[in-house]
């Protein structure tokens, strides 16, 4: 039993808690105003290899795992997480799906751009009618000829219209089964397809550095080898994407329940009333400490969720419980740290107001807490 980084895992991560504070600290709280995407950081972080860390170097990857990415989500979202959301959803939702399922020729012709950085692709699961209950998707795809004809529309997908999209995977009915149930296979749509259209960036509570629109379908055409996978298998392949991201959502929660001890400690040193340090008082200092309880917590049941999946051993109920614990610890932690600072928890000037907006929606995407315990509950034959 071994809960310490290697070497290598260390120096990763010390390096990223660099550049998160040298390169992302000092600009991103005028992004997030601006509610402007941050090119120059997402160059950055793709000349750095971020964006390739699980994947192999065949395809222009780091040949790392997939906890060397959520060490580098921890550390990113320490300081701010619409730069996390962009790398996780970049590399766990745009690549992987590509990585795992892709033919080789799809693996060549997509990855190299995206594990560089360069080009960011995106995952259209969530439809208007339909979130938790993905399976209620209703876009549809036709094969006509030696092609597919996409129509319908999806909801809240990241990285999806940003000017360094290049795609954008869909779940569509391809067809019926017996039973009249129905097939849902996964289709790759290249940005900038006739009849594929990306609204406006929507107006958010958080991330508000990060790019989340609507898409619409309306009679678009992609070759029939953009297929990605086996027809009728796309709903059961993005559902074991989403229990891998899962473990990357509870890295970047964690790291954003980090961000707020690390904010608190510092301010509770800082910060005088009644004649000494607010960090004197046992009510500030509780607060820390169960801070730091949560937190502790939510990193071990993400490493342990992790460690299994490495294995190659079922991880599902653990990713389930660490995404909940950890973002129910990042919700808890940006509470308590906007308290912690007062009025100026309230204002834009200091990061916690921003975890705060930040935090709530880490209980929602990638499946809501209510469907991480209803997955738990499964796995546990109830
Ligand atoms: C900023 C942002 C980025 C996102 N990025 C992406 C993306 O890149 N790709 C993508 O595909 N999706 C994305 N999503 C969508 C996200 O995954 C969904 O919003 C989420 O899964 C919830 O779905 P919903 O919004 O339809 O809520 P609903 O499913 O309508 O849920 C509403 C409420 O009902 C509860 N509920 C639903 N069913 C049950 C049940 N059976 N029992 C108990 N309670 C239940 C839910 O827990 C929730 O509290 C993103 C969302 C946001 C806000």
């Amino acid at each position: 039993m071994d809960f310490e980084l290697s070497t290598e895992q260390e120096s990763l991560r010390a390096t990223v808690e660099q550049f998160a504070h040298k390169e992302v600290a000092p600009v991103i709280g005028e992004y997030y105003e601006r509610c402007e995407f941050p090119y120059d950081l997402v160059a950055k972080m793709g000349a750095m290899g971020l964006f390739g860390l699980p994947i192999s170097e065949e395809y222009g990857g780091m040949g790392g795992d997939y906890f060397a990415l959520c060490l580098a989500l921890e550390e990113l979202a320490r300081v701010d997480s619409s730069v996390a959301i962009t790398l996780e959803a970049g590399v766990s939702l745009g690549a992987m799906p590509i990585y795992r399922f892709g033919t080789p020729e799809q693996k060549r012709k997509w990855l190299p751009a995206l594990t560089a950085g360069e080009k960011l692709g995106a995952f259209g699961l969530t439809e208007p009618g339909g979130g938790s209950d993905a399976g209620a998707t209703r876009t549809t795809a036709r094969l006509d000829g030696d092609e597919w004809v996409i129509n319908g529309s999806k909801c809240f997908i990241t990285n999806s219209g940003t000017d360094i999209t290049s795609l954008v995977t869909v779940t569509a009915i391809t067809g019926e089964r017996e039973g009249g149930k129905k097939e849902i296979s996964a289709i790759m749509v290249p940005a900038g397809t006739p009849g594929f259209r990306v609204s406006e960036k929507y107006s958010k509570v958080g991330w508000n550095a990060s790019d989340t629109r609507e898409l619409f379908f309306d009679d678009c055409r992609v070759p029939a080898a953009n297929l990605l996978g086996e027809r009728g298998r796309g709903y059961a392949q993005f559902l074991s994407i989403l229990d891998e991201g899962r473990i990357a959502i509870a890295a970047l929660s964690v790291g954003l329940a980090q961000g707020c001890i690390d904010e608190s400690i510092r301010y509770a040193k800082e910060r005088e009333a009644f004649g000494q340090k607010i960090g004197a008082y046992q009510a500030i200092q509780f607060k820390i400490a169960d801070m730091e309880a949560r937190a502790h917590t939510a990193r071990l049941a993400y490493y342990a969720a992790a460690a299994k999946m490495l294995r190659g051993e079922p991880f599902k109920k653990e990713a389930a419980i660490a995404k909940l614990v950890a973002s129910n610890a990042a919700m808890d932690n940006a509470r308590d740290a906007t308290q912690i600072f007062g009025g100026y928890g309230f204002m834009n000037e200091y990061p916690v107001g921003r975890f705060y907006r930040d935090a709530k929606i880490l209980e929602i995407g990638e499946g809501t807490s209510e469907v991480q315990k209803m997955l738990i509950a499964r796995l546990l034959g109830l």
